[in-house]
């Protein structure tokens, strides 16, 4: 058996939380309607719009690139441009999936602090040209919890609305880390969403104590039509969509999905907090998630590796990225920290 020891490489390192598990059990009992069809999927749906206290429509997908990808093709066609950060997961970590599924919609890319777009950013490109020589700019994409593991607030996302109406340009989130958005900013869901002009929202499930499926969730209507289709032709209808839906529900109906991400964000606070005090560290970010980014000597990160430590440096070399998870230990921080002091001494 390969060592099963709590890892901070990614927060989809982690297993499925309880609440999902035992709603997944529950779905499991008996026979019932396929294709989404059935009542646990009915009943995400109203948890959801519940949740956004909005008229929002959901449907659930397998993975986040999927979300994504199928969410940029409903707002962008072949000839459109899309607009991202740098280091937007859609950008960098999708194998072009929203290029293929949109047939050809390219993306432009935009610097900004902190893994964050910023309006100026947007405007840029918006006006850059005005040709028919040019792909047409259409939407924006934005990543809550960011890449760097930073938060747009109301009011970020507010002025980054203001410039996409101005220009004409939909708004997407792409919420891989909503939960951990919304757990650092302590606001109602719909105050990072349908309030700020938010088209379309992908939630991640599987980075917040899910097995798998993430639920796309249009604030706008007219964005969601015939998306029903998009996902059947991209293999993304699942028969037993109920073990996807319940699993939602299970986190949902009694606020585990936001207990987990405050429970992921106050261990990266603490992390934080414990690597802030050696010098040899470097945090490169603002900690306002459940993620902490660090420069180390190369030859530090390699002694923890020699010690067990996995780590993803999306970053680069020299820079390790550190995600917590619902079910990150404190003994896991302090074996982590009594390791890397070590390290550091070797
Ligand atoms: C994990 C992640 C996704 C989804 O990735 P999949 O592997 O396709 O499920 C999307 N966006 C961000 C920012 C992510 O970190």
């Amino acid at each position: 058996m390969p060592p099963t020891h709590q890892q901070f490489t990614s927060d989809n390192c982690s297993g499925i939380c309880p609440e999902a598990l035992a709603a997944l059990l529950e779905a499991n009992a008996g026979h019932d309607r396929s294709y989404g069809d059935d009542r646990w999927t009915a009943e995400a749906c109203e948890l959801f719009r519940a949740l956004f206290d909005a008229d929002c429509q959901v449907y659930f997908v397998l993975t986040g690139t999927a979300g994504n990808a199928l969410a940029l093709a409903s707002a962008a066609s072949s000839y459109h441009s899309i607009i991202c950060h740098r280091v937007a997961h859609v950008e960098v970590d999708e194998c072009g999936a929203p290029e293929f599924f949109s047939h050809g919609a390219k993306i432009l890319l935009a610097d900004g602090e902190d893994g964050k777009l910023t309006p100026k950013g947007i405007r840029e490109i918006a006006t850059r040209r005005a040709d028919i020589h040019y792909p047409k700019p259409r939407a924006v994409s934005v990543t809550q919890s960011t890449e760097a593991g930073t938060v747009y607030s109301p009011a970020d996302l507010l002025a980054l609305r203001t410039a996409c109406r101005d220009h004409g340009l939909a708004l997407h989130m792409d919420g891989a880390r909503f939960a951990n958005a919304v757990a650092s900013l302590g606001c109602a869901p719909r105050a990072i969403t349908a309030d700020c002009g938010v088209d379309v929202l992908v939630f991640g499930g599987s980075k917040n104590g899910l097995s798998i499926g993430e639920a796309v969730v249009f604030f706008n209507p007219a964005m969601a039509d015939e998306f029903d289709y998009r996902c059947k032709q991209a293999g993304q209808l699942l028969s037993k969509m109920r073990f996807v839906a319940s699993q939602w529900v299970g986190v949902l109906r009694d606020g585990a999905w936001l207990r987990h991400a405050r429970h992921a964000n106050d261990c990266a606070a603490e992390l934080d907090r414990q690597l802030r005090a050696i010098p040899q560290a470097t945090v490169l970010f603002p900690r306002q998630a459940n993620g902490v980014f660090v420069r180390l000597p190369p030859p530090t990160i390699a002694e923890m590796n020699r010690r067990g430590w996995r780590f993803s440096d999306t970053f680069g070399p020299g820079t390790i990225r550190l995600m917590c998870s619902w079910d990150t230990t404190p003994e896991t921080i302090a074996a982590f920290i009594t390791d890397l002091k070590a390290a550091l001494e070797a």
